[in-house]
């Protein structure tokens, strides 16, 4: 079966070009020295520090962003280790309530009033800290939602053509039962539908 690959916008094949190949064109790592200064303690006292240190960029062009595969999985460790540090203070305060109450002379004048007081100073405490786990963790559903649907996604992405003149991406075939074929999309509408496919286009 021929399939044609011609836009269906401006019925020229000119200027077309695949999703993928486009992408790799739109997508460069650089290099570049950045020189950072800053303050080191030593045992004589602070010091001024100087380095330079090299670092690696990746530039994705504006038309390769908007026919992005996937959106960009945000990372979880740093966040996670931060929410435990603050939870720290809070753990503190549990250890030494209940020490208090375990060395106090007198148990009986511990009632209820003491403890919801002491449960809710401990709550305030770890406030903060239960915000960023729970924003942690909401970030790992949302990386664990893309990495399920990355597969599914990639085979309708991989599959799409860009129109150069029109501005338009497009599938010569139908590449999922949703997804009309030669029917041009605006970028935005392109990468809704790929990430859709993959099941994350609304997180
Ligand atoms: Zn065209």
């Amino acid at each position: 079966m021929d399939i044609g690959i011609e836009c269906p916008h401006c019925r020229q094949l000119d200027l077309v070009q695949s999703v993928p190949a486009l992408h790799a064109d739109g997508v460069s790592t650089s290099s570049e020295t950045n020189v950072y200064s800053g303050v080191g303690v030593a045992s004589t006292g602070l010091l001024p520090v100087y380095g330079i240190a090299t670092v690696e960029r990746t530039n994705t062009t504006a038309l390769a962003r908007s026919l992005a595969r996937e959106p960009a999985r945000r990372p979880v460790g740093r966040l996670t280790t931060l929410g435990l540090l603050l939870l720290l203070p809070a753990l503190f305060a549990v250890v030494i309530g209940v020490a208090s109450v375990a060395t106090s002379d007198n148990p009986e004048t511990t009632n209820l009033g003491i403890l919801a007081g002491a449960a809710l100073l401990v709550g305030g405490i770890a406030a903060p800290g239960l915000l960023v786990l729970g924003v942690a963790a909401f970030r790992g559903r949302r990386n664990g939602r893309i990495s399920r649907g990355r597969r599914t996604a990639h085979a309708v992405w991989h599959a799409a053509f860009y129109c150069h003149r029109c501005g338009v991406a497009f599938w010569p075939m139908s590449p999922a039962p949703a997804i009309p074929g030669r029917q041009a999309f605006a970028p935005q509408h392109f990468r809704w539908l790929v990430w859709n496919a993959g099941g994350y286009a609304n997180i």
